[in-house]
């Protein structure tokens, strides 16, 4: 595992503290929403999609309008690009929704795809909209974007227990989690996700989560109160 992680962990150990990581793209900011309206207007929309159609399409990879070369060299360029970072428009009311989830269980930091490169116009841009000032974990520069999945999911697990869990969009998650995992995952914009035995919350809007992770700390001081009960 990376220093830097390694590191974070052991901070969190000894500080004695539980939280939850929080991802960035699709789940704060509108990155790739962003960047579709940026192709659009240089490659052109001849289904005349809307932006949110165009997202979704270039998630699933369904693009057969663009010149897949083409929009990878731009996607590749643009996500290490700074400026294009702090530029970003953010997921309305997450701000105010991260907030007051810190309060009920703290927000250790952000865990992101996002290459360490970008670290610093990331922490810019999380600062710019009042998010919590914590660590943010970056992929390292030298893991390409197709191995990220599996070192986010291989870093999740490691940080467990210091990190109960995670607030992310993406079901790719869980192709790399093992079942064994406990920390919970509350999925933020999805109701629709398919059958696991990972502990999956799903949450359609930035209230849900909010309420999802109240309800969680209930529980969880319930056990603990069950727990003090039987020692
Ligand atoms: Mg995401």
């Amino acid at each position: 595992m990376n220093a830097d992680i390694v590191a974070f962990k052991k901070q969190l150990k000894d500080k004695g503290t539980k939280g939850l990581v929080i991802d960035l793209d699709e789940t704060l900011s509108w990155t790739i929403h962003h960047m579709a309206g940026e192709l659009a207007k240089l490659y052109g929309n001849p289904q005349d999609l809307s932006v949110d159609e165009l997202r979704e399409r270039i998630i699933a990879r369904d693009i057969p309008f663009w010149k897949v070369e083409e929009i990878r060299k731009w996607g590749l360029q643009a996500l290490e690009s700074e400026e294009m970072t702090e530029e970003y428009p953010i997921i309305e009311g997450s701000d105010k929704a991260v907030e007051k989830i810190d309060r009920v269980i703290s927000v250790a930091g952000y865990l992101t795809l996002r290459q360490t490169s970008i670290r610093d116009a990331t922490k810019r841009w999380l600062k710019k909209h009042g998010f919590p000032d914590r660590p943010v974990i970056t992929r390292p520069n030298s893991l390409k974007l197709e191995e990220g999945m599996k070192w986010k999911a291989d870093t999740l697990a490691y940080l467990y227990p210091q990190v109960i869990g995670l607030i992310d969009d993406t079901l790719d998650i869980f192709n790399y989690l093992p079942s064994s995992y406990k920390g919970i995952i509350f999925l933020y914009g999805k109701t629709d996700y398919p059958k696991s035995d990972l502990n999956i919350i799903p949450c359609k809007t930035w209230d849900d989560v909010y309420k999802k992770v109240v309800e969680h700390k209930a529980s969880l001081d319930q056990t603990a109160d069950r727990k003090k009960g039987l020692s």
